[in-house]
């Protein structure tokens, strides 16, 4: 039975989506059979991938609303053990059409359940918000990994952030764990940060990962070229950064 990691933020461009599709590669590359599924409709983990967002036929959309079996959407990805599950501005429609939906919150665990049997990760992108989309991710998912961006405001929406998933804990989904809290955008020169590191590491006991992930050009570089970063750029900090993630990771298993 693989495990469903959701890599979640309410905050916009703390690096959600270049965690999913860096770590998933990197699991991937390691031996591990992942899946990434993209619940943005900005479908950035799609394009991030090589995967041409105005090409894909089907999309998270139809397993969620057209009850298309995901593996009709499935798309092999021409990296190492990484599949995907694609986004595209469809899904920006979901949010209102779930919301008629009966069972709203358990669509994409639903929708996922018969793939997760196939691979060792499923790793899922959610958006910036705390709509339906993010807490059908949230509740498909067994544990969660939080990245923040090592700046004064990342502790905005903290307190935000852990009010949704006790309510996601209570109402969804009760094995819900917190996987980890990934720094992200990490500059060692700037005093800020670490004072932000030593108060997350107040509100995450034992939960921030030692691996952090540094601010580099190459990984906002990386998605134009639609390569994961440790294919990009193999040798770069960020690539071998993103892999020592996956390893702090796969040892916390
Ligand atoms: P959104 O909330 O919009 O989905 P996000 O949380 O998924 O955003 P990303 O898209 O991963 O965040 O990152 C936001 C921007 O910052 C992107 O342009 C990305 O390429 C860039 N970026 C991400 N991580 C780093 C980093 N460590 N160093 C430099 N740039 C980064
Ligand atoms: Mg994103």
């Amino acid at each position: 039975m693989g495990k469903v990691v959701a890599i979640f933020n309410q905050k916009g461009g703390v690096g959600k989506t270049t965690t999913c599709v860096s770590l998933a590669a990197a699991l991937g590359a390691k031996g591990k059979k992942t899946l990434l599924v993209d619940v943005d409709p900005q479908g950035n983990s799609t394009s991030g991938v090589g995967i041409d967002k105005a090409e894909i036929e089907y999309s998270t959309y139809d397993i969620l609303i057209n009850k298309v079996p995901a593996r009709g959407i499935l798309v092999e990805t021409e990296f190492k053990n990484l599949s995907l599950l694609p986004a595209n501005m469809n899904l920006a429609g979901a949010e209102l059409e779930l919301a008629e939906q009966e069972e709203r919150f358990f669509s994409l665990k639903k929708a996922i359940a018969p793939l997760v049997v196939d691979f060792d990760y499923i790793i899922v992108d959610c958006p910036p918000s705390l709509g339906l989309l993010s807490l059908n991710a949230l509740t498909a998912a067994d544990t969660l990994i939080v990245p923040l961006q090592c700046e004064y405001y990342a502790l905005e929406g903290l307190s935000q952030l852990v009010a949704t998933v006790r309510t996601v804990k209570q109402h969804y989904n009760e094995h819900l764990e917190l996987e980890g809290v990934v720094f992200t955008m990490f500059d060692s020169r700037l005093k800020l940060n670490q004072q932000v590191m030593d108060e997350v590491n107040q509100y995450f006991p034992n939960k921030a990962y030692k691996t952090m992930i540094p601010r580099s050009v190459k990984l906002a570089e990386a998605p134009s070229f639609g390569q994961p970063i440790i294919y990009y750029e193999k040798y770069s900090k960020p690539s071998f950064a993103y892999k020592k993630l996956a390893d702090e990771f796969l040892k916390r298993q």
